[in-house]
């Protein structure tokens, strides 16, 4: 079976594209190369294509025997997306519908949707559980609920199966198969604080030193991406085996503050982390904790990497070998 990913060429989607490698689907990735890397796709046919291209979408369920799609092409900054929501809602929603119009028309039934944790807002309950309410604080989350609703209601009326990942803080790389994560603006927090040691940058802001926890700063799940990215061949499976739809979190179950994250990026890397108080960013919810029982329990999905400084260690090997990133030709060019 064939398996598209669109989105295979951004930091998530290319550690999915990995873990197929280690399955028998073939593998075909369409990506605008906007915010993606052509060197990070490791495998299958590639496409430079965006999803707003309805025809050049077509040809390539035309060319091919897509079986499931994996859907991560998207904009997934909250903050931006409270400045332009108008880009956020053309291109998570307008464009995701005429992939689903195009899999419809071609009869790929089968969907394993990129969602997140933004969907969830400022949650009442920690950890989050999938039936806790969503309300989500940002056009970005708002866009991917939406999408998930939008599935919802295609699995009811078409028979579209899916299965939606609500990922919590992706991070680390598989730096061995030399993929790691390149953003270009960079906004996470682990990338910029080993940047930061590797003197790239001067100094870490942190955003907010003055919630209520347990030292002030912000408490993330953080996960690592290729345990993420395995979690969408379990989903796949599921599919195949014509699985219920379902929505599932993922993340560890644990929370580090963002002092924390330094003080253990201090200890990996052995090098001095200068950072400093700084105020709140928008949008930012004080703790976001993952219930991931019912992946484990239904999917039977666990994690290889546990402990928060095996993790950095991945990002900080990747990044230390790779202090530009993917380099100069990461625009990629027409295929
Ligand atoms: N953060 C920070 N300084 C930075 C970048 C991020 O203090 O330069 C904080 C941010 O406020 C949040 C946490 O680190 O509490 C994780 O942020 P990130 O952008 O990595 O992921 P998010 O949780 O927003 O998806």
């Amino acid at each position: 079976m064939e398996v598209l990913v669109t989105g295979g060429a951004g930091y998530i989607g290319s550690h999915v594209v990995r873990e197929l490698m280690k399955t028998p689907y073939d593998i075909v990735v369409i990506d605008n190369l906007q915010k993606g890397h052509r060197e990070a796709v490791l495998a299958g046919e590639f496409y430079r294509c965006d999803l707003a291209d309805r025809q050049k979408l077509d040809e390539i369920f035309s060319d091919h025997d897509i079986g499931a799609v994996i859907h991560l092409a998207a904009d997934s900054l909250v903050g931006e997306s409270m400045e332009n929501p108008q880009k956020y809602y053309q291109n998570n929603l307008t464009a995701g519908l005429n992939l689903l119009e195009i899999m419809l028309e071609h009869n790929v039934m089968k969907m394993v949707f990129s969602s997140t944790a933004a969907v969830y807002g400022s949650p009442d309950n920690i950890p989050i559980e999938e039936s806790d309410t969503a309300k989500p604080a940002s056009p970005y989350g708002r866009s991917k609920l939406f999408y998930e609703e939008i599935l919802a209601d295609f699995d009811n009326a078409y028979g579209l199966g899916f299965v939606s990942l609500r990922y919590f803080n992706a991070c680390g790389a598989d730096y061995e198969a030399g993929i790691g994560e390149d953003h270009d603006p960079e906004t996470h927090l682990i990338p910029l604080v080993l940047k930061t040691a590797l003197r790239q940058r001067d100094k870490l802001k942190i955003f907010g030193t003055d919630y209520k926890t347990r030292d002030g700063t912000c408490i993330r799940d953080y996960i690592h991406v290729s345990d993420l990215a395995r979690a969408h061949i379990l989903a796949l499976e599921k599919l195949e085996e014509e699985g219920e739809s379902s929505i599932y979190n993922l993340g560890s179950g644990d929370g580090f503050s963002v002092k924390e994250v330094i003080e253990a990026a201090r200890e990996v890397t052995g090098r001095e982390i200068e950072a400093e108080p700084a105020e709140r960013r928008p949008g930012d919810p004080p703790v976001l904790i993952a219930s991931s029982e019912k992946i484990r329990k239904e999917l039977g999905w666990e994690r290889e990497y546990k402990d928060l400084k095996n993790i950095i260690e991945t990002a900080w090997r990747w990044h230390s070998s790779n202090p530009e990133g993917y380099g100069e030709s990461k625009t990629g060019k027409e295929i």
